[in-house]
């Protein structure tokens, strides 16, 4: 089955906050997101799950959403929603 990519990430986001849960970090000091090519050191879709408190500040700053080689899930899915966009006014 071929998933929409907007629907991976709500599955990867939901799988990820259940992984954190189970391991018994809440919202306030837990981190979910994702890396902005060309800044991935990874070359596909990943999910970072993150849970407590950085101590260095770059590995704070690596991984902190607004960024504009780091997102959120709601960053993301703007995102994937205004590239659908695009694509749909090309065909015309
Ligand atoms: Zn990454």
């Amino acid at each position: 089955m071929h998933l929409q990519l907007d629907t991976k990430v709500k599955r990867m986001h939901a799988k990820g906050q259940e992984i954190l849960a189970e391991r018994g970090y809440d919202s306030k000091n837990s981190k979910l997101g994702f890396h902005v090519p060309p800044f991935n050191t990874i070359d596909h879709l990943h999910l970072h799950v993150l849970g407590g408190e950085f101590k260095n500040a770059f590995r704070r700053k690596k991984y902190e959403s607004g960024r504009m080689w780091y997102m959120d899930m709601s960053q993301l899915l703007e995102k994937i929603t205004k590239m659908k966009k695009v694509q749909e006014t090309a065909r015309l």
